[in-house]
């Protein structure tokens, strides 16, 4: 049963579908898919719990959170093998990123949840108190992809039940397992029966029906830029509010100072986080031509010592990609630049031995591949870093910018001044300065261009889920007030 509406599992009425393990193509079990039904009962749901929810007192709101992390705490070995399990991914990334990374998340925003800001309330008029309220915006319906399921979730579900809303997520079909163990913790902690609903869809009918939903009063995806249009389409039906984490294509820009061994380690663990299956990965190494050999040949030589084995041994290194399809969506992309760039390493998925049944790709480096080439400006999600040369600052930031993406970037550099340019003149969500990929939930995370808008994580996120009420008290008591003269004089 992959529904959980009000508080309690169900089966889904939109049919079945396999459940793999893509790392061994064996598979886990059935999905029931949730139909346009099972997405209007959740939302029916959410809006029951809504008025119970939005007027907790904040602190009861946190105690629950709260409460929910210390249940999730006990499952982490659980959560740490069904992400492994469904992603393909290597179980120690999963215990020491995805889900420490989400429990953090409950624990930050169930103190979110007791800290509104905004103006000071003041008689900035003179006659009148104006005060500030900041309230919940209704229920929330958000996708989620495949890639990280649990922080996904989290990040979607958290600020959103921090704010007061109630919520109905709809994870991706191919991983629902995590986003269903995180929501019903919050159940059992405590929260009113369908405050937080999972709906295990697919996407062009329960996830266009959850965007299009008439009660629904705000929607947050994160997902492709392709499927974040259509989202954005679907919100204009009722005028909802809209949040979106779309692709990324992030450039890595190493300047002729850059302490070239940290750069090296940091493309090689930046591209290949999460198999590259991460929005923010490196994809584009920007180098300047004087280290570009040496940088070249440095990140060869680590993916090739990188392990690529079973997703359980906690010996490795990289897993699988999430399914076959997108395995052979990668390899197409690097066949497809053979006939215009070089691939230095890698370039195939693993051909024999029990690898060879898995979604396995090898660290791929491509070099040589002009700037408007597919490899260089389409997101390939895998394991694959492409090359390219710069002469001056003044190029490095323009190949960094020369992308409609623009969630994250990286500058390697010793010059305090470099490193203060890119900052200001990379256009992405987030700069890193010599590392890349650390985030943390006290810091936003979004992007720019067609990244989309809005923010996960962090106060700005919990703000997001909030509208902001200005309420206007007389204070003069006067049954004729002074503006009324504007209008009328008798
Ligand atoms: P996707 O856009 O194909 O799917 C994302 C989700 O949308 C899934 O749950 C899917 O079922 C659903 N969906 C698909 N078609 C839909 C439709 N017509 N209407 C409504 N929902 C629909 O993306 P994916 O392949 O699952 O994930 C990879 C993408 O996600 C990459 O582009 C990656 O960059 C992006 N991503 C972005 C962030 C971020 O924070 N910006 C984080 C993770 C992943």
């Amino acid at each position: 049963m992959y529904q959980l509406i009000k508080g309690q599992e169900r089966r889904g009425s939109g049919g079945e579908q396999p459940l793999v393990d893509p790392s061994t193509g064996e598979e886990l079990g059935t999905v029931d898919l949730a139909s346009t039904e099972d997405v209007d009962a959740a939302v029916a749901a959410a809006g029951e719990a809504y008025s119970e929810w939005s007027r907790l007192p904040h602190v009861e709101r946190a105690t629950i959170m709260h409460k929910a992390a210390d249940i999730l705490d006990g499952q982490f070995e659980e959560l740490a093998q069904a992400e492994t399990a469904e992603c393909g991914k290597a179980i120690r990334l999963c215990r020491e990123f995805d889900v420490p990374g989400s429990i953090d998340n409950v624990r930050f925003f169930a103190g979110a949840a007791r800290h509104l800001t905004g103006m000071a309330s003041a008689e900035y008029s003179g006659e009148h108190t104006s005060t500030i309220r900041r309230e919940p915006i209704g229920v929330v319906g958000s996708i989620a992809p495949w890639n990280y399921p649990l922080q996904m979730a989290a990040w979607k579900v958290l600020p959103a039940i921090a704010a007061g809303n109630t919520i109905v997520l709809k994870p991706s079909e191919l991983t629902p397992t995590t986003s269903l163990i995180f929501a019903k913790a919050f159940h059992e902690a405590g929260a009113p029966a369908g405050t937080v609903n999972v709906v295990a869809g697919n996407g062009p009918d329960a996830g266009a029906h959850l965007m299009r939903h008439e009660d629904v009063s705000m929607v947050s995806f994160t997902g492709s830029t392709r499927v974040g249009r259509t989202v954005l389409e679907a919100a204009a039906t009722n005028a909802k509010r809209v949040h979106l984490e779309l692709g990324g294509k992030a450039p890595f820009v190493v300047f002729d100072d850059a302490d070239l061994e940290a750069a090296i380690h940091g493309a090689v663990a930046g591209s290949l986080i999460n198999v590259g299956q991460d929005c923010t990965a490196a994809t584009r190494a920007i180098v300047h031509r004087s280290v570009l050999e040496d940088f070249v040949a440095g990140v060869a030589d680590l993916f090739g010592r990188v392990v690529i084995g079973p997703t359980r041994d906690e010996a490795t290194d990289m897993g699988s990609l999430i399914s076959f399809d997108h395995r052979d969506k990668v390899a197409g992309m690097v066949e497809r630049a053979r006939g215009y760039a070089t691939v230095v390493c890698g370039g195939e998925a693993p051909q024999s031995g029990d690898l060879a049944n898995g979604a396995y790709y090898r660290p791929t480096l491509v070099t040589d591949a002009a700037p408007d080439s597919e490899i260089v400006r389409d997101e390939i999600f895998g394991p694959v870093l492409v090359v390219l040369p710069f002469d001056d600052d003044d190029e490095a930031i323009r190949l960094a910018n020369d992308t409609p993406y623009g969630l994250a970037a990286s500058a390697w550099t010793t010059d305090l001044g470099r490193a203060g340019r890119a900052s200001r003149e990379i256009q992405a969500g987030c700069v890193w300065i010599n590392d890349h990929i650390p985030i943390i939930s006290e810091m936003p995370h979004g992007g720019y261009k067609q990244s989309g808008f809005g923010k996960d994580m962090s106060h700005y996120s919990f703000e997001e889920y909030t509208q902001v009420k200005h309420v206007m008290t007389d204070i003069t008591g006067a049954a004729r007030k002074e503006w009324h003269r504007t209008i009328f004089t008798t």
